[in-house]
């Protein structure tokens, strides 16, 4: 097997969703070279990682070349980005290059991120930068690890040019898993053409690929709604719970799957604030922490809006069907979170008094500046060995004194409620710093170790790694406030 004749497509999207993509090809690239092969991803995607690992398997992922039976090509979508809403935006520096069945069966994208220019590029050069493919590499499988639905890497490559952003900086393509690609923005592109019909063969494609149980029910476009919110609550209650800001949380970065999608300028908060916001050109804060559940909502009924048009003839009835639906997005994000954080916990069964200590914890965190992630991790250590270090992550423990006891006289045995809490409360996390420190080395001395070692961290989240103390440990103190920028 080579690499051209690695891959065995199944291309339902460009097969079933005519007009709903433009056949493209990638840019040629110097001098492809793959900097990370995700060999684990690649078998169980039924692909030859050793194939891969060739020339032509540096060209294929850099989007240089098309492998046998691809059909590369950009997918049309809309969106509301920061609550405006685009029309036409689309894979601008992306290709579907076509999709494999994986060993389980299962329906998964590959998609080259950064393989140059499109029709939906505007004034976009189409390509990426080696330091936020990496980002988005690692976080990505970070996320994964972690336990949350997310797009996956399949490589990074080298594409041996260099590209204008503030810097010349050396050009890269992302290889990209995903169960779909399709986005609320996706919806949003038809509805704003008033194309009915291509919203309801949209509709049902998503229901066939994502929530096949379900296509068959009377309104299939409100039991696709339904799946989606009930998948987002659960996802987005899951970002809540690792302190994971998404950064551009816009229509168009939402999936149909319920997969974390397009990690721009993400980060994981240290020192817990409710109101962080990373991103440089988030100046309202839009996208913060704490908004993301309500954002997630606000974005939801983009895609109520958006399927109207399939609810019933009457708009007034199709609002009056899908409103309700909506509405029960609190409650279903509300049960979600509960379960995240509980288990964060290690609590057991419900009690009407959990809320409380959920919401009293993290309002002592913020209070006390801990960080978040060693906070979960040090309770449970404390717990399974009676000793009092949480405390030493507080300026003031006056907050966390008075919770403790609360908290432990809810728990059952101390040595399996520590055990709980550490298979769901990560030791190791993408540390801004640190990912600052392996993008930076591969940026600029072309050093992908620090990369390399972050990532075989990262992907094992839960177990301690002996001598790896340093990157369970928060910023030091020089590192100051962190931004991170658009991926572009
Ligand atoms: P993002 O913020 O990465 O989710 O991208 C939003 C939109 O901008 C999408 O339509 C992208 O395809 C497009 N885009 C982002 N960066 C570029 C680029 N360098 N060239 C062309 N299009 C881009
Ligand atoms: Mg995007």
């Amino acid at each position: 097997m080579t690499a051209l004749t690695a891959f065995r497509f199944d291309n339902s999207y460009a097969r079933e969703l005519d007009g709903f993509y433009v056949p493209w090809e990638g840019a040629a690239a110097p001098a492809p070279r793959i900097v990370r092969l995700n060999t684990g991803l690649a078998q169980e995607l039924g692909l030859d990682p050793d194939a891969l690992a060739t020339e032509d398997g540096a060209a294929i992922l850099a989007g240089a070349k098309a492998p046998d039976g691809a059909t590369p090509l950009a997918q049309a979508y809309a969106g509301h980005q920061f609550g405006g809403f685009s029309p036409q935006l689309g894979d601008g520096r992306a290709l579907l290059l076509g999709e494999v069945l994986d060993r389980n069966g299962q329906r998964r994208d590959i998609h080259l991120k950064g393989s140059g220019r499109t029709p939906f590029s505007r004034g976009g050069d189409g390509k990426a930068a080696v330091g936020p493919v990496l980002r988005e590499y690692l976080v990505g499988e970070a996320m994964h690890a972690l336990g949350v639905p997310s797009t996956r890497a399949l490589g990074a490559v080298l594409t041996g040019e260099m590209v204008m952003r503030e810097t010349m900086l050396p050009g890269a393509v992302l290889a990209r898993v995903a169960s779909s690609h399709l986005r609320v923005g996706t919806f949003e592109y038809f509805a704003a053409r008033r194309e009915t019909d291509k919203l309801a063969q949209l509709t049902g494609y998503a229901l066939a690929r994502h929530y096949p149980d379900l296509a068959h029910g009377d309104t299939p476009a409100l039991s696709l709604f339904r799946a989606v919110r009930d998948r987002q609550a659960r996802l987005i209650a899951q970002w809540m719970g690792l302190g994971f800001v998404h950064g551009v949380m816009n229509t168009d970065n939402m999936t149909i799957s319920g997969e974390t999608i397009d990690y721009g300028p993400c980060a994981f908060i240290d020192t817990y604030r409710a109101a962080s916001v990373f991103s440089s050109i988030d100046r309202q804060g839009r996208y913060a922490y704490r908004n993301q559940p309500g954002i997630g909502q606000w974005n939801l009924a983009r895609l109520a809006e958006a399927l109207l048009p399939l609810l019933a003839d009457d708009p007034d009835d199709a609002i009056a069907l899908v409103t309700p639906e909506l509405e029960a997005y609190g409650p279903a994000y509300e049960a979600a979170y509960s379960e995240v954080f509980t288990a964060k916990l290690g609590l057991q069964g419900a009690s009407a008094q959990d809320a409380a200590l959920v919401t009293d914890l993290l309002a002592a965190m913020e209070a006390g500046g801990a960080d978040f992630t060693r906070t979960f991790r040090f309770l449970a250590a404390d717990l399974r060995n009676g000793t009092d270090l949480t405390a030493s992550l507080f300026s003031d423990r006056t907050a966390l004194d008075a919770w403790r006891p609360r908290w432990m006289a809810r728990l059952g045995d101390a040595r399996a409620t520590a055990d709980a809490m550490d298979r769901v409360n990560p030791l190791y996390i993408p540390r801004n710093h640190l990912v600052e420190e392996a993008l930076g080395a591969a940026t600029n001395d072309a050093d992908f170790a620090p990369f390399e070692d972050l990532l075989s961290i990262v992907t094992r989240p839960f177990e301690a790694q002996p001598g790896k103390d340093r990157f369970a440990l928060p910023a030091p103190e020089d590192f100051g406030p962190y931004t991170t920028f658009c991926g572009t």
